[in-house]
Formats: structure tokens, C-alpha cells, sequence
């Protein structure tokens, strides 16, 4: 059985789209949507729909720990990450 499939290069990775996994205030699955340059993910700070901190515990370590991966990793000299991801039919 042949598989479709995307790779995508690292480096080829320049907008994150973070999506949100809060309530809003009412109860409800917010689902928001913030799309970012590589470059800002780490000021990255309210979901626009329901105002909650986008941030893992309310700081920036993980945002900054990706942000900075990526771009280490993408200007790597000995190595390219290369993601393979199915394509879905
Ligand atoms: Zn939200």
C-alpha cells in the first residue's frame, strides 16, 4: 500500500500557528487561532478569543526552547531536520 506524505524541511518553517486549548469564559472549547513568525513565537501572550495566557504555566520557556531549536537546528551545517508528515486523504 503506497502512503502519501509531506516532508517539510526545518528551515522551510518560517509561521507557527499556535492553537488554543482553553475554555472561554463561558465553559465553552475556545479553539482560537493565532498564526506568529518564527521570530515572535516568543512574545506570544493572550489568546484573542479568550483572553487566557497562550504560554505552558504562564511563562515562555517552552516557546523560547522551540524557537530557539529551530533556529539552531536550521542553520546546522552537519545536519537537516527534515519532517515527514502523512498526508491524509
Ligand atoms: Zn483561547
Amino acid at each position: 500500500m503506497s502512503e502519501t506524505v509531506l516532508r517539510l524541511l526545518l528551515s522551510e518553517l518560517t509561521t507557527v500557528r499556535v492553537l488554543c486549548r482553553q475554555k472561554t469564559k463561558d465553559g465553552q472549547d475556545c479553539g482560537g487561532v493565532v498564526e506568529v513568525p518564527l521570530g515572535q513565537l516568543i512574545r506570544l501572550g493572550a489568546c484573542p478569543i479568550c483572553q487566557n495566557d497562550l504560554r505552558h504555566t504562564g511563562n515562555d520557556q517552552f516557546y523560547r526552547a522551540l524557537a530557539n531549536g529551530i533556529a539552531g537546528l536550521s542553520k546546522d551545517q552537519a545536519a537537516a531536520i527534515e519532517f515527514v508528515i502523512p498526508a491524509k486523504p
